[in-house]
């Protein structure tokens, strides 16, 4: 290796470093000083760093407000606010959603909107004829794209392996977007990207080991350890709403017999308080169940006493599995909890293990309802402050 690529190397991965430091520390704003702290470099080499950040429009230098220590005012570095940024989508059955998000983690400007069909090649022309809208209206350069997809992905492809409620079965989505956009494109599983942030920034943020429940139509997850998902062999795992703790004689639209996730979800919750799911919307009809046993309905509680039942027993078996230090809930899992947490509880202190039950760990709502969106963004950002060059790169196809 010549001299010339290893000094382009070091100060490719010291950009690196410092904007990565600038993205984590935007909510708590950062000084040049400690930039350099942090980095554990010279302060020299940290304004030089920052005048380099700075030229490419990436962050932000202004004086900070004054310390009262002595010596020579410091400077406050930020995310340039026209830096790149990047474009953040959900797709879930029947719906998609989309968001920006640029250096420093800001979710800006979530829409969602409808997918109608189901059938792969006129859902990804949908979501394409979303993003390219997004896209037109931007007046910041997009770098990248992130996907938060509710089914089970490839994590080195984005190739969509299998997502039940859509009837997907290996959809070369990534494929299909690197292609059309011309642009970087992570896809990730949703309950995966939503147990990463919850971990790192929301209800999971100070323990070592969390385990992450979401619920949308389907029930997924992860068991996460100092912010990262345990890993697994094609990371297929965290599907934990495909575990038989439901009835063993209903079939799944996963394949499988006795899944949790259909005994504990919305249509589950609407049809054990009576209600006819086949004509209505479920989540709607789910809210009614919750706001009726708010307000005292016999049938409604008792739809809902007996659904978190089996929330409480799963989650007690998986305490048994993971032994985790809390446990996080989103979506339609949390709004059960939060209904009737002593339903939850008593069943899952019947789940555990005597050893367990003495020191039971909390049982938590997530902090982010957009938690999916999210990560996705975090995700494809993430990769791209690792080679800030990529970043600063040009569209393939500028559309
Ligand atoms: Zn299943």
């Amino acid at each position: 290796m010549s001299t010339a690529s290893t000094s382009a190397d070091l100060r490719e991965l010291n950009r690196a470093r410092a904007l990565a430091l600038v993205h984590e520390s935007a909510s708590l704003g950062l000084t040049r000083v400690e930039l350099a702290e942090q980095l554990d470099v010279t302060r020299t080499t940290a304004a030089a760093l920052v005048t380099d950040l700075s030229a490419l429009r990436l962050i932000t230098e202004s004086v900070a407000a004054p310390t009262g220590r002595r010596g020579r005012p410091t400077t406050k570095v930020a995310p340039d606010p026209d830096g790149p940024l990047v474009l953040c989508v959900e797709v879930g059955h029947g719906h998609l959603q989309i968001a920006e998000m640029g250096i420093g983690g800001q979710l800006d400007n979530r829409a969602e909107m409808p997918l109608d069909s189901d059938d792969p090649q006129q859902a990804m022309e949908r979501i394409d004829e979303v993003i390219h809208q997004r896209r037109s209206g931007l007046t910041r350069r997009c770098a990248g794209i992130g996907v938060a997809m509710h089914g089970l992905v490839d994590d080195h492809t984005g190739m969509v392996v299998q997502a039940p409620y859509l009837g997907w079965e290996n959809v070369e989505l990534g494929e299909h977007l690197r292609h059309s956009q011309g642009l970087p494109v992570i896809v990730e599983n949703d309950a995966t990207l939503g147990a990463i942030v919850e971990s790192k920034l929301g209800a999971g943020r100070e323990e070592h080991t969390m385990l992450y429940l979401r619920s949308t139509v389907g029930v997924g997850g992860g068991f996460t350890f100092e912010g990262k998902p345990a890993p697994s062999r094609r990371g297929w795992h965290g599907e934990f709403g495909h575990l038989p703790f439901g009835n063993p004689t209903e079939r799944c639209r996963c394949g499988a017999f006795g899944c949790w996730e259909i005994a504990v979800n919305h249509i589950a919750l609407a049809e054990a308080a009576g209600l006819d799911v086949r004509n209505g919307d479920a989540n709607a009809l789910a809210v009614e169940v919750f706001q009726k046993a708010a307000e005292g309905d016999d049938i409604s509680s008792k739809a809902v006493e007996s659904t978190c039942a089996i929330l409480g027993r799963g989650l007690g078996s998986l305490i048994n599995a993971f032994d985790p230090d809390v446990i996080v809930l989103s979506g339609h899992v949390q709004s059960l909890h939060e209904a009737n947490p002593a339903a939850v509880i008593a069943a899952l202190k019947d789940a555990t293990m005597t050893a367990h039950r003495e020191s039971l760990p909390p049982v938590r709502s997530g902090r982010f309802d957009d938690a999916s969106i999210r990560g996705a963004g975090e995700m494809i950002l993430t990769e791209l402050i690792a080679s800030p060059s990529v970043l600063l790169a040009p569209p393939e196809d500028a559309s």
